[in-house]
């Protein structure tokens, strides 16, 4: 059966259910007429990121909620990885955070886990598209760049203040949303799964 690329009139169910997600992709699909649903609005589970990598974690999710509704399903698993952290927090970015999603503490702990000359960093977003027979396709977005410290800006969320990506000055939380995610590791990893499945 041929399955790519999705045709105007599919339905997507979004595999998360967080609704700012549900919204950037509910925008950025409508322009190709797929319709997208969300995990919370069908009552589905959210399965435990039990991988041991972005794409690991990305697949579980999209193939869980593929299975569950017999519509393809569309994932995302992101973090930042920094270079002399091994590249942690990586897949444990937002539970580095814990459950109150102290971002503060968690960027400390960046902070106080490298030397000056240690600031390599990336942020990393897998998206994963999957059908109900279990099939998969990956998709990866990866933006470069430095730890600054102390944290600078107010836009943007988690770890935004101590990101700054190569060939700028600011750090993702300086930057206007539109400026971005026009060069996102999201906005990358979209472009990617555009290309290969959108008509
Ligand atoms: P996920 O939603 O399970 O993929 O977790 C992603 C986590 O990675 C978030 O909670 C943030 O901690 C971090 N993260 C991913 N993308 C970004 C970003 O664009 N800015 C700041 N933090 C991010």
């Amino acid at each position: 059966m041929t399955q790519l690329p999705l045709k105007a009139g599919t339905k997507l169910v979004l595999a998360s259910h967080n609704k700012g997600k549900l919204a950037e992709f509910s925008t950025l699909l409508a322009d190709f007429g797929i319709t997208v649903l969300s995990a919370g609005d069908l009552d589905l589970p959210e399965p435990d990121e039990t991988e041991t990598t972005f794409a690991g974690n990305a697949a579980l999710k999209a193939v869980a909620a593929a299975k569950a509704t017999n519509l393809p399903a569309l994932s995302d698993d992101s973090g930042l990885c920094v270079s002399a952290l091994g590249g942690a927090p990586g897949i444990y970015s937002a539970r580095w955070a814990g459950p109150d999603k102290d971002f503060p503490a968690a960027m400390v702990r960046i902070h106080d886990g490298i030397g000056p000359d240690e600031r390599d960093a990336w942020f990393i977003c897998v998206l994963c598209l999957a059908f109900p027979d279990g099939t998969t396709h990956l998709f990866e977005g990866r933006v470069n760049g430095q730890i600054t410290w102390p944290p600078r800006g107010k836009k943007g969320h988690g770890y935004d203040p101590i990101f700054t990506p190569e060939g700028e000055t600011r750090t993702f939380a300086e930057m206007e949303e539109a400026e971005k995610n026009a060069i996102s590791h999201r906005a990358r990893a979209f472009k990617a799964f555009r290309e290969a499945c959108l008509d």
